[in-house]
């Protein structure tokens, strides 16, 4: 099955690295992967910059001829007007940005994001033409009361009610728990609920949807422990955020070997 999805490795910076920062940092990281297989498409590279570093990212792939991807860290459910301080999916699009995360659960918290509301704005990005990277995950206290998925394939379920069987998106499993706490899942853990978000995909959208759309683990990633996630079946990549940021690291996660 592994072998029809092409691995991603993503970055989200979250609100780390100005756009002149940013423009360091991915000539750093792109010479730093000289000869790695992401050259050769076995591996996925995106990053995820702040809206106001993505003019400047993408003009640097684009000069420089750097295959990562590029998305946005968020978008408005709306098109266009009168919302002070949202950016829309038109504008993300415009700027070559393929992907978009939605979801994240610092989004769920500190902007009171609903479920509904991230359903919204998975419609915004695929009217855009935008890959939206789902992120789904429960926090300590569900874990403790429900147990690891039940939380995870709720939030999933609500994202793709109105998802079409051949849209592209991704899913991402991030442990509200395991985010930017050293303590990440245990690769058991991390299949468990990644094949149960799997099974949510081919309920909504059909086997194919199911066996080509990529699932992700997120939360405390590193090079370290990387490959014991590649290595189980249904974790086709990482989201990553703290060890993103720095050069050596991410270029290791990515040069990961199973
Ligand atoms: P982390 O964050 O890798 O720092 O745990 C992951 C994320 O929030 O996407």
């Amino acid at each position: 099955m592994g072998a029809v999805r092409t691995p991603l490795i993503a970055g989200n910076w979250k609100m780390n690295l100005d756009h002149l920062q940013a423009v360091a940092f991915v000539q750093k990281l792109h010479w730093t992967l000289k000869d790695a297989k992401h050259e050769d498409g076995s591996v996925e590279v995106a990053v995820f910059p702040p809206f106001t570093d993505l003019r400047t990212v993408q003009t640097l792939l684009d000069a420089d001829k750097i295959p990562f991807s590029l998305g946005g860290q968020d978008l408005s459910p709306k098109d266009s007007g009168a919302f002070t301080g949202d950016i829309s999916g038109a504008f993300l699009a415009k700027l070559d940005a393929q992907y978009v995360i939605i979801g994240h659960s610092e989004r769920r918290e500190y902007h009171h994001e609903t479920d509904e509301v991230v359903a919204s704005k998975v419609q915004a990005a695929l009217r855009h033409g935008l890959v939206p990277v789902i992120c789904v995950g429960e926090t300590a206290e569900d874990l403790e009361k429900y147990g690891a998925s039940a939380v995870p394939v709720g939030q999933l379920k609500t994202a793709l009610a109105d998802v079409p069987a051949d849209a592209d998106i991704v899913v991402a499993y991030e442990p509200v728990w395991a985010i930017g706490s050293g303590q990440a899942a245990t690769p058991d853990q991390a299949q468990d609920v990644c094949a149960k978000l799997r099974a949510v995909v081919a309920d909504t959208l059909g086997a194919d949807a199911a066996e080509r759309t990529r699932v992700l683990y997120g939360g405390s990633v590193k090079a370290a422990n990387i490959a014991s996630f590649m290595r189980e079946p249904d974790v086709d990549g990482a989201l990553v955020g703290g060890a993103s940021l720095v050069v050596d690291e991410f270029a290791a996660i990515i040069r990961y070997q199973k």
